[in-house]
């Protein structure tokens, strides 16, 4: 059953799994403590979803805040890669032991999954990371999830849970993801001006909706903010995952989002096959490659990119790597797996299929991405 309606999310009807992801200035105070009275009143929630027949996987942030106060490092620990790291080794192990315990005293176990951008972006360690997911799912545990970030390199990072979790999301087979923010959801204008109101339903994040988000919610404490939160909605619906932003600030905030129906939820727009949605999501390219317009209306209708409409090739890349497809104004609209590295693209791009085997030495592939290993943006 689909997913319209904040109701819905809690209803194992129509939300069979659901992903929670609780930032860092929900579960950390401003001296760096965990908030135990709130957390224990959101675990109080978990533990009644999953007694309803609910799914839960928790995306929890919280590790470099909670290591960074125990160093006593400056700027909560994000000064530098080698604090966040040293942060986060410190605060990982205490933020566990705090999941661990609550859920405990509710009954239910917790298992600890520290994931990086390449298991999740790298098919055959996402399919890895996903079995795990269901596994512990099927057992009845609540998997708390975080980002690794004690081996997590600046390149290679989420960097933030918003992400992470729609990641996670697809991983897990959930049917909607719920962010808990500092803030009601997403606002139509800057939360700081007159006038902003609250959207409650956002069918699909076009530009117009991009325009709304600003990084004034951001708290200091994590690098979230409303931008990453709609990157992260983005990917949920291209993989027909619903997500909702509702306020985490409240005791029990999934009972007061539903009750008073408050809060933005992404209704999903489309149901990719597993494959194409994991390809869809993946956020790391390793280069571009723009085309020209006659390209853009051919893969708008399903054709695959063909080396004539390359104009310009960007970046380092081998054969079967992610690139993002981009228009001349820079705008992706599409990314795949390339059939050729970026100097064999080099070599062809603007060439017609038959121009090709000369350049190469061999007969050219039947396209630079094929429609199969691509998915518009
Ligand atoms: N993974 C980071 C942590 O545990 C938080 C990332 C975020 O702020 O979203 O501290």
């Amino acid at each position: 059953m689909a997913i319209d309606a904040l109701s819905h999310l809690t209803d194992p009807q129509h939300c069979g799994t659901l992903v929670l992801k609780v930032g860092s200035a929900l579960l950390v105070d401003g001296r760096g403590e965990p908030r135990k009275e709130w957390l224990e009143a959101l675990v109080s929630e978990i533990a009644s979803l999953r007694g309803s027949g609910q799914r839960i996987v928790v995306v929890s942030s919280g590790a470099i805040a909670l290591g960074a106060s125990r160093l006593k490092l400056d700027k909560g620990g994000r000064a530098s890669l080698s604090d966040a790291q040293a942060a986060a080794s410190v605060g990982q192990i205490a933020l566990s032991g705090l999941w661990s315990e609550l859920l405990e005293a509710e009954g239910l176990a917790a298992a600890q999954m520290l994931v990086t951008l390449g298991d999740l972006e790298e098919r055959r360690r996402y399919l890895n990371a996903s079995s795990t997911l269901t596994r512990l799912l099927e057992a009845g545990v609540v998997p708390v999830v975080n980002e690794n970030d004690s081996v997590a390199t600046e390149e290679i990072r989420f960097g933030d849970n918003d992400r992470l979790a729609a990641r996670v999301a697809q991983a897990a087979g959930a049917d909607a993801v719920v962010l808990l923010s500092d803030v009601d959801g997403l606002m139509d204008r800057d939360p700081a001006q007159d006038g902003a109101v609250l959207v409650p339903v956002i069918n699909g994040v076009t530009d117009e909706v991009r325009a709304m988000a600003t990084k004034g919610s951001a708290s200091g404490l994590g690098s979230g903010g409303m931008v990453s939160k709609l990157q992260a909605a983005e990917i949920a619906e291209r993989a027909g995952i619903a997500l909702a932003i509702i306020n985490g600030k409240h005791a029990k905030p999934l009972s007061r989002a539903v009750d008073q129906n408050l809060g933005t939820l992404f209704v999903p727009t489309r149901s990719d096959d597993a494959r194409r949605s994991w390809l869809g999501g993946r956020i790391a390219p390793s280069g571009t490659l723009t085309v020209d317009e006659g390209c853009i209306a051919a893969l708008a209708k399903g054709a695959s990119l063909l080396a004539a409409g390359i104009i310009k090739v960007k970046g380092t890349f081998e054969r079967g790597e992610l690139v993002s497809i981009l228009d001349s104004d820079g705008c992706a609209i599409a990314q795949g797996l390339s059939e050729y590295s970026a100097e064999n693209c080099r070599k062809i791009c603007g060439k017609r299929q038959t121009e090709q085997e000369d350049i190469l030495g061999h007969a050219p592939r039947s396209a630079v991405v094929h429609r199969d290993q691509m998915v518009m943006l």
